[in-house]
């Protein structure tokens, strides 16, 4: 893992110097500003909430890929499950070249 550990959260308490601005926290500070962009306003706020929750949701998805049950049925699941495959896919888009 790369990134700052979570758990992260969305406030508009601490804004300025981007007003306007959610801002993303995480224990070691500031994160970054989620602004509305072109996005409808009543977006705004669950985007930032999704950004937020996304090191917990990459610590589950490589938890359920290192469990899954498809690990010990190598006869029925040789190269894995399907999940696991997208599982995967998503956590090298994650984790960079
Ligand atoms: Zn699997």
């Amino acid at each position: 893992m790369r990134h700052t550990p979570g758990p992260w959260f969305a406030t508009t308490e601490n804004t300025l110097p981007s007003k306007g601005a959610i801002e993303i926290q995480s224990e070691y500070g500031s994160i970054a500003h989620v602004y509305g962009g072109e996005c409808p306003d009543d977006e705004t706020q669950p985007n930032a909430r999704l950004i937020a929750a996304a090191p917990e949701m990459a610590v589950e998805l490589r938890e359920r890929v290192a469990d899954c049950m498809c690990q010990h049925d190598s006869i029925r699941h040789p190269d894995g499950c399907n999940q696991c495959e997208n599982g995967r896919t998503l956590l090298a888009r994650i984790d960079g070249p």
